[in-house]
């Protein structure tokens, strides 16, 4: 992972104020990496802390999928996402594979608050690291025969 990371932001609904008062109070550091985030929370993001920020779909039209194809390509360094304890999603499954996403790949997740303090005062925040990865290599199905 190198310094400058590619970080996924995303909050549902009950959770946007939560991630927006996070990411104005640390919205310089922020600005130093490639933001990337779900279609309503970047556009919350955008406008109210004018960071740029690259946007997916909306979460329930498939931009927690984007954001999951984004970590198995290779293309996200770090997620960051609120979801709500509270309510049913209708995108539960979409939910689920992201972060199951991001668990396969050793992506570092924060879902809350204090984690996402701890992962920007950790000094590989702005520096590179090294990032250990599972070989999946030996992983191939047969096809059906
Ligand atoms: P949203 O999606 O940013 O478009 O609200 C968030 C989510 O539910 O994944």
């Amino acid at each position: 992972m190198k310094a400058t990371k590619r970080i996924a932001l995303v909050a549902h609904d009950e959770r946007k104020q939560d991630l927006l008062m996070w990411v104005r109070q640390n919205a310089d550091t922020l600005a130093k990496h490639e933001l990337f985030a779900t279609g309503t929370t970047g556009k919350l993001l955008a406008d109210q802390c004018g960071l740029a920020i690259t946007r997916m779909k909306s979460g329930p039209l498939g931009g927690d999928q984007m954001l999951g194809a984004m970590i198995a390509k290779g293309e996200l360094d770090l997620l960051i996402f609120f979801w709500d304890p509270m309510s049913a999603q209708p995108h539960d499954v979409d939910v689920k594979a992201l972060l199951r996403m991001s668990v396969l790949y050793n992506i570092p997740t924060a879902c809350n608050r204090a984690t996402a303090d701890f992962f920007i005062t950790s000094p590989w925040f702005n520096t590179d690291y090294e990032q250990v990865v599972k070989d999946f290599s030996g992983y191939i199905r047969r096809p059906l025969e």
